[in-house]
């Protein structure tokens, strides 16, 4: 990468429309970049066809395009999709495409490896080397939203922030993706087709409550008893059960948003009955419904699913308390595509 070179796409379009007229050009033209930046999604300033070539010659002596590069594609006999996706300094982040009969979902990243230590969690052991820009995070989707035309003839329908990283922990560049993302000169998607999932960072959640935003939450549990939450989510130590309650509490007073718990049965870890009752009285502090994940080993055994018996459990007890409970199968596991399983493996 040229170092002297500006990413035009750091630029706002305010911003764009001033460097034209700066270069005593119209700033309209500034618009028309834009629109190949961001609606046509332009590699490089040759695909401009509307600019002429010495404007074209002009950007590219002052700008690049840091464009992200699906490296590698594999395909899951399920129909799911991993993109290994090369980032400008080379780096390697993945995103999948997972489709289903009425929906085709992109699972994108918002950081190099996370910042987070979840026991389970393959990513959480490659460390976080960096937060995603938000162009690098818009990228992913493009690159989803194409490869869904391609393969399934049909857009994209929903975006989910579960990939790797922790999005609260990028969360500026998080929301300008999302800005990107539903806006008319991006992808002009609906917020309500959007969900960020977290770990839970208290401080953040109201955060983002306060800044009325309009996607949908999800909350990666996996248990309301702090002991066990924090064996296996060590951060839990820092943002116990109470500040995570009280800030959901906070988040759906502002949004009148239900929460999805996600959470994940493991044998002789939170197979008990006294887990589901914690869970049980956690989901009644907000309106919130529970997505039972199965597991998807990335280890040697130290966790493994609990038995069909447990879940019965959890979804009967649940069930029982009017809480909205259902029992999501992998996708992509062939492919380590799956839940907790992106981890540049084929990079390694
Ligand atoms: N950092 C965010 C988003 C990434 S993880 C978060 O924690 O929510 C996306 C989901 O996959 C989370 O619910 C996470 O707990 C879950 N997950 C992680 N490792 C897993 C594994 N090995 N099997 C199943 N789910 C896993």
């Amino acid at each position: 990468m040229d170092v002297k070179k500006k990413d035009i796409r750091a630029l706002t379009k305010d911003q764009l429309r001033d460097f034209f007229v700066s270069q005593g050009d119209k700033a309209f033209r500034g618009n028309q970049v834009y629109e190949w930046l961001w609606q046509k999604s332009a590699h490089s300033f040759e695909d401009m066809t509307n600019i002429s070539l010495q404007t074209r010659q002009m950007l590219t002596d002052n700008f690049v395009i840091n464009h992200i590069k699906v490296d590698q594609m594999q395909r899951s006999s399920d129909g799911t999709i991993k993109n290994a996706v090369r980032l400008h300094d080379d780096l390697i982040v993945e995103s999948v495409l997972i489709p289903t009969p009425t929906r085709t979902t992109a699972c994108v990243s918002s950081q190099v490896g996370c910042s987070l230590d979840c026991k389970f969690c393959a990513t959480a052991r490659l460390k976080r080397m960096r937060n995603l820009n938000p162009d690098e995070i818009y990228d992913q989707v493009v690159a989803i939203d194409n490869e869904s035309r391609l393969y399934h003839g049909r857009p994209l329908s929903n975006i989910v922030f579960m990939g790797m990283g922790e999005p609260l922990m990028n969360y500026n560049n998080v929301l300008k993706a999302i800005d990107k993302i539903t806006s008319p000169e991006g992808l002009g998607m609906s917020p309500k087709r959007i969900v960020v999932s977290t770990s839970g960072v208290p401080k953040m959640i109201k955060k983002m409550a306060d800044d009325g935003v309009k996607f949908k939450l999800a909350v990666s549990l996996h248990s309301a008893i702090d002991d066990v939450r924090t064996s296996i989510m060590p951060f839990n130590a820092t943002f116990p059960l109470k500040d995570l309650r009280e800030a959901l509490g906070h988040w759906y007073a502002k949004t009148k948003n239900r929460i999805t718990y996600e959470y994940v049965v493991w044998r002789g870890i939170n197979d008990r009955k006294k887990d589901v009752d914690a869970l049980v009285e956690f989901c009644k502090f907000a309106p919130s419904k529970v997505n039972l994940i199965e597991y998807n080993p990335i280890d040697d055994g130290e966790f493994q699913q609990a038995d069909y018996k447990a879940l019965d459990m959890y979804v009967n007890i649940l069930e029982a308390n009017n809480i909205t409970v259902t029992v999501r199968r992998s996708r992509g596991k062939d492919i380590d595509a799956a839940c907790g399983q992106l981890a540049n493996k084929n990079k390694a």
